[in-house]
């Protein structure tokens, strides 16, 4: 059977960018150049390219909804220089934390491929062979008894 890590700790994980199963391994070699499997645990990160696209459309807009907000409110800029102002507190944070809400895709796409199997997904035929190993002594065991 798969181990399923808690949701928020697999979301942790992400956030700090590290592997979303085991936590140990770094997800980045730089920036944002991922490596392609976990050092510790050897789950690849990513099956398909695109896989965080929707993940990472979904973390980009949650720190523009706080200047949508903040416009909602009436605390827009007033002249050229607040408008400067403005688009640098909106652009500054969406830009540092890039690598962090890239990581947090990255733990949601990890969720739903643990969540939602997909037999051809190598983490599920993993699990499934080592179930299948677990199983077979057993009726080998059986087949024995029976001759
Ligand atoms: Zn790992």
């Amino acid at each position: 059977m798969l181990t399923r890590p808690p949701i928020f700790t697999v979301l942790w994980r992400g956030w700090c960018r590290r592997c979303p199963r085991c936590g140990e391994g770094r997800v980045f070699k730089k920036w944002l150049d991922m490596h392609e499997r976990c050092s510790s645990c050897n789950l690849l990160y990513l099956r398909n390219q695109g896989d965080l696209w929707l993940f990472m459309i979904i973390t980009d807009r949650v720190p523009i909804l706080f200047g949508i907000a903040a416009l909602y409110f009436g605390l827009g800029p007033r002249g050229w220089m607040t408008t400067g102002g403005f688009f640098a507190a909106m652009a500054i944070p969406v830009i540092l934390t890039l690598p962090q809400r890239q990581g947090l895709a990255l733990a949601l796409d990890f969720l739903v491929r643990i969540h939602m199997p997909d037999p051809s997904d190598e983490l599920h035929r993993d699990a499934e062979a080592q179930r299948q190993s677990q199983v077979a002594p057993a009726s080998r065991s059986g087949d024995t008894a029976n001759a």
